[in-house]
């Protein structure tokens, strides 16, 4: 153990490294979550010892009992983050503390023991510094990265684990959206809530997600491409995406965005647009945000932008909103400069393009 919450990882690079002939044939054109770097990260946790034995290690297959708690109970969190490749050929990070932060926020509502924040800094500098070459150097390309953490104690009862594994593997992902930004279709869920108050909402575990899957095939029945979810009480305020916050645009450039109620991930795009936004002397409220208002100031012109953020995607246009009672339009249903204008703010300072006055970047 070292100062700092921190400890020396084990290095075992792998025997089997991608050739670089192949690696650059797979980053030509890697999709998303589809093709893996060469090594991962992993610390193990028991009550008792602490955090120990972290390693960087070739990725390959982790054996499990089966009736590790995981499989069982679904005590899981998450992170989703990217490392950047700068013009300069320096690799850059986004606001990691922000994930170091959230992560530890997330094990502590799922009863899980919290991995110290610098560690899980310290695993991702690992990670990336031994599999840098995964960067993709195309424009919008980066490395996805996914810090985890699961009770792999094998136990039945139905009680906190008091066995834990954090891994993080590596992901290089092309730009989001190969045509460009486009503008998407949202189904607003009728059948469906992803979080109610006293829920796992604000917490990233997988759960969530699970739990949001028939609604997203119920949204791609309809023709649509994601699902917007309302609140669980009363079913009339507009929650967020099940993957990406949303932000609403006024035709007098003033915006406003569902505030952080428990059922809500907060977002650390979210919540770097509402400090860009600002930057950029827009009004942003953070308020309950009813879908009678959204569909209201959408036909009146009032509200003439509408977007979707998050880690993945930066920033996507929602066109068209669709529901059970008819749809309509966000302006013309193309994308907004609002929108265009937010992202390309965002991404020139996650790629070092542009100055970051927020401190928000940092290099390996
Ligand atoms: C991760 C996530 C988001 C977006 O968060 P970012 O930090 O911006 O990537 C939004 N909603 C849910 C449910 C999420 O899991």
């Amino acid at each position: 153990m070292s100062g700092g919450g921190t400890i020396d990882f084990e290095i075992r690079e792998s025997s089997q490294r991608v050739s670089a002939t192949e690696r650059e044939a797979l980053l030509a054109n890697p999709g998303f979550g589809r093709i893996f770097t060469d090594h991962m990260v992993t610390i193990r946790y028991a009550e008792g010892k602490g955090w120990y034995d972290a390693r960087v290690e070739a990725r390959a297959p982790i054996p499990m009992d089966p009736a590790t708690a995981v499989l069982h109970y679904a005590q899981e969190i998450f992170e989703g983050m990217k490392a950047y490749r700068r013009a300069d050929g320096r690799v850059g990070f986004f606001r990691p503390d922000a994930n170091a932060r959230r992560f530890a926020a997330s094990a502590q509502r799922m009863a899980m023991a919290p991995l110290p924040e610098e560690l899980f800094l310290d695993s991702i500098r690992q990670l990336v510094g031994i599999d840098q070459e995964w960067i993709p150097t195309s424009a919008e390309g980066s490395l996805y990265l996914r810090p985890f953490q699961y009770a792999s104690e094998v136990f039945l009862g139905v009680r906190p684990a008091r066995e834990y594994l954090y891994c993080v593997i590596a992901s290089p992902v092309g730009p989001y959206f190969s045509g460009g930004l486009k503008p998407v279709t949202i189904w607003v869920s009728d059948d469906y809530t992803r979080a109610a108050p006293g829920g796992t909402g604000a917490a990233k575990c997988g759960g969530n997600y699970a739990a949001s899957l028939l609604a997203q095939a119920q949204a791609a029945e309809n023709g649509c491409d994601q699902v917007v979810y309302l609140d669980a009480v009363e079913r009339k305020y507009v929650d967020e995406l099940g993957g990406m916050n949303v932000f609403f645009v006024r035709a007098d450039g003033s915006m406003f965005t569902p505030e952080l109620n428990g059922s809500i991930l907060p977002g650390i795009t979210r919540d770097s647009i509402i400090q860009l936004a600002r930057e950029q002397g827009r009004a942003v409220e953070e308020r309950p945000v009813t879908i009678d208002e959204w569909r209201d100031g959408a036909r009146s012109g009032e509200i003439v932008e509408t977007f979707a953020c998050g880690t993945a995607a930066v920033l996507t246009p929602i066109g068209t909103v669709r529901g059970v009672d008819g749809e309509f339009k966000l302006g013309d249903g193309g994308t907004g400069p609002v929108t265009a204008g937010l992202r390309q703010s965002l991404v020139d300072i996650q790629y070092g393009r542009s100055a970051d006055p927020y401190g928000w970047t940092s290099t390996l």
